[in-house]
This record gives C-alpha cells, sequence and structure tokens, in this order.
C-alpha cells in the first residue's frame, strides 16, 4: 500500500499543501509516499507551453527528483500521449501500487477542473480517496465577493478586499511544512521507482543546445534558486520597486515569473516573506514591498476572474461586445511585430528581449500588446498566443488578462481610448536609450533621444546604414483608425 502524491504546476516541496496532506497520511498509516508526475504532449500543444517552458519544467524535475530522493521518496514519471487517458492511467498506477489515497493541487483552467474531475469520479468508482487541494493562490477563488455579493471585475477594489480578506483570516498565510523522511519502507518496497528517467521533451517543444544552455543560464531550475531569488530581490530591490520597476534599463524586479508558472515557489511564501520583509504589515509601512505584494496580488486576481468566467479559457474575451472589432489581417506586419522589425524602437526592443530572453518586462508587454491590438489592428488572441509561444512564465490567466488589458478587451474599467503612444513611453521609462540600445544593434550608434525615433530625429542615416527599418505604420494616423473601429464595434 502507499499514498500518491500528483505533481503538476506545483513542482516544489515547500509550501506545498497536497504534497503535505500526502506526507500526513502516509505517516499517520505508516505507509510509503510516493510522488508522481504525468507529461502529455498533446496537452502541451493544446495550451500552448513554450519550448522555452518545457524545458525550464523538465529541468525543475529533475532537481525536484534529487530533493525528494533525499528524503527517500521516489518520483515517478511517464508520459502519457493524449491527455483524455490521464485520469486512467493514475487510477491504474494507483491501483498497481495499491494506493488508496491520491492528493493533488488544483488548476483552476477549464480543461483541467474537466480532468480533474474526471478523475475524481474514476477515483471514487475505484475506491481510491480522492479530494484535491486549493493551494494555487494566496486566496483562494470564490472566497472574496463584492457588496452586491458579486465577482470583482475591477482590480482595485478587489486588492482591498483580498488585503482585508488575509488579516480576517491570517491562516491562509501559513505556509505548510516540507515533508519529512518517507514514512513507509520505500527504499525496499519500491526500489524500481527510484531510477526512474526524465520524460524528454515532446519534438515540436525541443529546444536547440543553444538556446537551452542561454536559459539555463538565465534561469537555474528549482526552488533552491526561486528562494534566493525571492530573498536577494527583497533585500537588494524591494524597498525602491514602487519607484523603479517601470524603469526599463537594469534589473529592478524579481524575475520570480518563470518560478511561479511552474510552481517552484508558492505565492504564498512570496506575499509571507515581502510582508515579513515589511516589518510584518500587510497595508502600510513601506510603499516598495507593498506595491510588490499588489503585484503577486494581480496573479490572484486574474486566477479569481478566469474561475468566475471560465469562458474566457474558450478564445474569448472578457467583453463580449468587443468581439465585434473589425480586426486587420497584416501578415507582413504581424510578422514585423514578432521578429521587432516594425521601426518602432523600443517594441523592437521589447521583442527581440523576448525571443532572446523567453521574458519580457512588465512595462513593455503592455506596450507591444497595445501596439499589436491598437496600432496594428491584429486581433489581440495572435499576440497572446505568439506570447504563449514564447514565454518561459506563460500562464493562461496572467497573459489573458494581460492581452485584456493591453488591447482594452479584458477586465481592465479604463476605456478604449487609453491607446499606448510608443514614443512617449519610451522617452519615459528607457530616457537615455540604454534598453533599446542594448537590444537593437543597428542603433546602438544612435545618440541623445534620436534614439527614440531615429527617423524623425535626425539619426536615419545610421538606421537606415545598419538596416534598421522605417516605422511600418504612423503612429496618429493608427490611433484614430482604431478609435473608430472599437467605437463603430460597441455601438453595435
Ligand atoms: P515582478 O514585478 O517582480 O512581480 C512579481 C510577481 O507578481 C510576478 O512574477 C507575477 O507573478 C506577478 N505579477 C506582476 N505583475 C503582474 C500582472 N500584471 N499580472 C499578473 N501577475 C503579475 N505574467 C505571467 O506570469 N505570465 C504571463 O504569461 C504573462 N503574460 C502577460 C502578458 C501581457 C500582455 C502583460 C501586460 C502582462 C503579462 N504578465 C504575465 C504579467 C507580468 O508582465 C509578469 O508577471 C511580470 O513581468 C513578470 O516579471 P517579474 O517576475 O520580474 O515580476
Amino acid at each position: 500500500q502507499a499514498v500518491v502524491h500528483w505533481f503538476k504546476t506545483d513542482l516544489r516541496l515547500q509550501d506545498n499543501r497536497a504534497l503535505r496532506m500526502a506526507f500526513d497520511i502516509a505517516k499517520e498509516n505508516g505507509l510509503p509516499l510516493i510522488c508522481l508526475y504525468i507529461q502529455s504532449p498533446e496537452d502541451l500543444t493544446a495550451h500552448i507551453a513554450s519550448p522555452a517552458r518545457v524545458d525550464l519544467t523538465l529541468r525543475t524535475l529533475q532537481r525536484l527528483q534529487q530533493d525528494l530522493a533525499e528524503l527517500d521518496i521516489p518520483l515517478y514519471m511517464e508520459t502519457v500521449e493524449k491527455r483524455k487517458a490521464i485520469p486512467g492511467r493514475i487510477v491504474e498506477l494507483c491501483q498497481q501500487w495499491e494506493a488508496k489515497h491520491l492528493c493533488a493541487n488544483i488548476e483552476y483552467e477549464v480543461d483541467e477542473l474537466r480532468r480533474d474531475a474526471k478523475l475524481v469520479r474514476l477515483c471514487a468508482k475505484n475506491n481510491i480517496d480522492f479530494s484535491p487541494t486549493h493551494d494555487n493562490c494566496v486566496v483562494t477563488p470564490g472566497a472574496l465577493s463584492s457588496q452586491q455579493s458579486k465577482q470583482y471585475a475591477v482590480y482595485t477594489p478587489w486588492f482591498r478586499s483580498w488585503l482585508a480578506f488575509l488579516k480576517e483570516n491570517p491562516d491562509y498565510l501559513e505556509l505548510s511544512e516540507e515533508p519529512g523522511s518517507n514514512p513507509g519502507d520505500a527504499r525496499k518496497k519500491l526500489s524500481g521507482l527510484f531510477d526512474c528517467k526524465l520524460p524528454n521533451a515532446p519534438e515540436n517543444k525541443k529546444l536547440s543546445d543553444k538556446e537551452r544552455k542561454r536559459f539555463e543560464e538565465l534561469y537555474p531550475a528549482g526552488e533552491h534558486e526561486a528562494l534566493q531569488r525571492l530573498e536577494k530581490f527583497l533585500e537588494e530591490k524591494g524597498r525602491r520597486y514602487d519607484k523603479m520597476r517601470s524603469v526599463l534599463p537594469g534589473k529592478h524586479t524579481s524575475i520570480l515569473s518563470p518560478y511561479f508558472a511552474c510552481g517552484s515557489i508558492s505565492a504564498r511564501t512570496a506575499v509571507v516573506t515581502a510582508k515579513r520583509a515589511n516589518k510584518n504589515h500587510l497595508d502600510r509601512y513601506d510603499a516598495g514591498y507593498m506595491t510588490w505584494i499588489s503585484e503577486v496580488a494581480w496573479r490572484d486576481f486574474y486566477k479569481h476572474v478566469l474561475t468566475h468566467w471560465p469562458f474566457i479559457c474558450m478564445n474569448k474575451c472578457f467583453k463580449p461586445e468587443h468581439t465585434n472589432i473589425e480586426w486587420e489581417y497584416d501578415v507582413d506586419q504581424f510578422q514585423a511585430w514578432c521578429d521587432g522589425k516594425t521601426g518602432f524602437p523600443i517594441v523592437d526592443a521589447a521583442m527581440r528581449q523576448l525571443r532572446h530572453c523567453a521574458w519580457m518586462h512588465n512595462r513593455t508587454r503592455m506596450v507591444v500588446s497595445s501596439f499589436l491590438s491598437k496600432d496594428l489592428l491584429l486581433d489581440w488572441r495572435r499576440g497572446e498566443r505568439y506570447f504563449m509561444e514564447n514565454l518561459i512564465d506563460g500562464d493562461f490567466a496572467s497573459n489573458h488578462g494581460g492581452w485584456g488589458f493591453g488591447s482594452s478587451t479584458g477586465v481592465d474599467p479604463q476605456p478604449y481610448f487609453r491607446i499606448f503612444n510608443p514614443l512617449r513611453q519610451s522617452e519615459r521609462f528607457d530616457p537615455d536609450g540604454e534598453y533599446i540600445r542594448h537590444w537593437v544593434p543597428e542603433l546602438k550608434d544612435v545618440e541623445g533621444k534620436a534614439i527614440h525615433d531615429p527617423y524623425e530625429r535626425g539619426a536615419g542615416s545610421i538606421a537606415e546604414k545598419n538596416g534598421y527599418p522605417r516605422p511600418i505604420v504612423n503612429h496618429a494616423e493608427c490611433r484614430d483608425r482604431a478609435l473608430t473601429r472599437y467605437k463603430k464595434a460597441l455601438q453595435k
């Protein structure tokens, strides 16, 4: 007999509620604990996991397997092609291991909920005790509602309520302890499970050797790295985060998003650690730490939105009236956006950062999403997809939420006529052009403010000589076109 914990996007030992629960059940009953991970290539394709994200997951699993082995806990990993087959396969494995208890954390996306609902039914039929656990958000989706007993669709009142909830329910910020040594005699009983091989990345998700090496250096895998990053960020940058978070050159944010995405660190740990740095306050003291906590809360917010309005998982925008927007279908402009060759230096720098690092700064995520959907008037879903195909931190809820913000089709209450001006954004957040010069080498010799708009500010000859394109559109004209189209769609 045994107890099983099924890992998904919660690849850590620290503060993992379902894993802790599995460990406690095993300990109480003197049974061995087995950990399980299933990779479904079909699922990775359907959910557009980027090769960088798949690679980070596999590297994280390798670390996790080592950490678990030190506790005599085996991590059994398997590839199951079809995602529909996952619940059946888990039940088969439980039967093979004579496990009567299965634990796992909940993922809130529609396909994942359906998969887990099927598993709950199958387990019930087969006498396996399985109750999925809330762990992914700091405050459980559904726990907060407005005075009209409705789900909040606007962040600011939601955040106030999130803070108040945590003050009233401090147990939500209690971190669960990591498991100790395997309580059952696992080494003897389950020795075969200890040499389980890591799954291979599916063919369509493989990185080149050069990319793998680069991402390994940029994002070393595992929870130890994530915790170290958190501590270092809070110590060195936390207090200035409110002032520096939008500055593009240098590193002023935590770059923890890849680790949240594969669950190497829990959002709870992040909030608890930041709260501690903030002299244990959740509502005052230092604006830097508080602003950072409020950013981590955005992650919760978008998951709450997704859970309440699951139709957004079905390729739909949050505001149905925006379905009527008449988009352009210019393949060349889309390609120029992807390649960072639009002739708008800030947009191009950001898109090249994405290609090189599989990550982009939040400020430029807003700039390029607005540029795609408003300046180019291309369907925001193409950009949303391109981000998922390339981001190492690709997360459905945050990405959909971010694209909803950039294209004004989401929960954000700001009206559609707020259109980012790439030039103003560039001058404001990269005043000396350092970020642009780093990512757009064609412009590295352009001096002063000309960097923001070389062809209009007297640096056209350098730009042209180095093959940097002229702007593919005129921002002022595009702004008018977008306003007309959005207005027309909303009048229908
Ligand atoms: P920090 O500034 O250090 O913030 C700490 C953490 O707070 C982040 O790691 C993240 O978990 C959370 N956070 C911060 N800002 C946001 C936000 N606006 N929305 C949700 N969570 C936030 N984030 C993703 O994790 N995955 C995505 O796929 C994703 N796609 C985005 C697409 C667009 C168009 C936009 C505008 C934003 C998107 N974001 C996404 C949110 C945000 O850009 C990233 O979380 C952030 O840039 C990650 O960098 P960091 O870890 O240094 O963040």
